[in-house]
């Protein structure tokens, strides 16, 4: 499709390239004839005026005839038109030598970042239906053995419809998560940016997850410096948010997440700081790529691994940066850095 793609674009700079070059051809042609046909008649003049000079008897010597080899004809303006054009003609087939090799490099050039983006999408929407594949897989497979049994019991059909809810959940979430990744693509996803103070939204974001850490008894202890950065304040509360329940997921019971706020002249940093199952040291390059899950097996019922790049996507907007630093079985800490406006 590109390869069709690219050399249908080449001839289409050919064809203006060889247009324009075809144009200046014309008109240098056309110039150079009416020059070379003004000077015969120049010269045509000055003879008839020296021999009417010669005819008066106030010249010597007679003008040379007209078809002496000093004087230009009709003969040299044609052999000097065809002189012309066909060096016309030898500089347009290099213009056109030139072009259809410079054409096709830029064309290739020009559909690169296309073919990049049609890639990518495409990455993603295989890796999508085959996250959306297991999932519906298990619903499928749990509702036809149920079907095949012969009486079904109340209590055993209100198990199945409460393991389909889980199911579904887990699916919106993903559905929601996808759409919310695909948006952070784009730029308008990322709202007015303006002076956002980090205490508050650290605040914010510790009392929606405070019930969350609750459920599993975990204390959620926030200690924040003032720091305002230029940013959008929904996105800064969704990064932290993503950031802060990954945090709880991966931690036991009675543990402890700490979430901090300091700054320096120039740049603030944000660490939240688990007890948690940390991360092996070779899963750590790849934890923020797409659908990516350190223990599939560990943390396939937990999210879908869309988390991080969504909160790398929104630090990256704010041009910031976002680090981990994990050991495994001891916890995590991830620290986002971002500049003072
Ligand atoms: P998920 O929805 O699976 O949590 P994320 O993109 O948020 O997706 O995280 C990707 C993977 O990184 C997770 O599956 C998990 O293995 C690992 N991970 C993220 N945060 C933590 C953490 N605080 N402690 C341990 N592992 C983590």
């Amino acid at each position: 499709m590109f390869r069709k793609a690219r050399l249908k674009l080449t001839v289409w700079y050919l064809l203006i390239i060889m247009a324009i070059s075809g144009l200046f051809s014309a008109v240098i042609y056309r110039g150079v004839a009416f020059q070379l046909e003004g000077l015969i008649r120049l010269q045509n003049e000055r003879m008839k005026k020296f021999q009417q000079r010669f005819n008066e008897n106030e010249l010597s010597l007679p003008p040379p005839p007209p078809n002496s080899p000093f004087m230009m004809n009709v003969e040299d303006l044609n052999s000097q038109k065809k002189q012309l054009a066909y060096t016309l003609l030898f500089v347009n087939l290099n213009i056109l030598a030139i072009t259809a090799a410079a054409g096709y490099f830029l064309a290739g050039q020009t559909l690169k970042p296309i073919k990049q983006m049609i890639d990518k999408q495409n990455r993603f929407i295989t890796d999508a239906s085959h996250e959306l594949r297991t999932p519906l897989a298990v619903l499928k497979a749990e509702m036809e053995g149920k079907l095949l049994e012969k009486h079904i019991s109340d209590s055993s059909a209100r198990k199945l419809i409460k393991s389909n809810l889980e199911d579904l959940n887990s699916l919106q979430d993903l559905a929601d998560n996808l759409l919310k990744l695909s948006k952070t693509d784009n730029f308008s996803y990322y709202g007015k940016m303006t002076a956002v103070s980090l205490t508050e939204v650290m605040k914010e974001v510790h009392s929606k997850m405070a019930v969350l850490a609750d459920q599993k008894k975990i204390k959620l202890k926030l200690k924040t410096k003032e720091a305002v950065i230029k940013g959008n304040k929904k996105n800064l509360i969704e990064l932290f948010g993503i950031l802060i329940d990954n945090a709880v997921k991966y931690s036991p019971e009675n543990s402890e997440i700490k979430i901090s706020v300091t700054k320096t002249v120039k740049e603030a940093e944000i660490s939240v700081a688990d007890q948690g199952i940390g991360i092996d040291k070779k899963d750590l390059p790849y934890i923020f790529d797409r659908f990516f899950r350190a223990d599939k097996s560990r943390s396939l019922a937990q999210g879908y691994g869309l988390g991080l790049s969504i909160a790398k996507k929104i630090v990256l907007a704010h041009k910031g940066s976002i680090r981990v630093e994990s050991k495994k079985n001891k916890g995590s800490i991830f620290r986002v850095i971002f500049p003072i406006s």
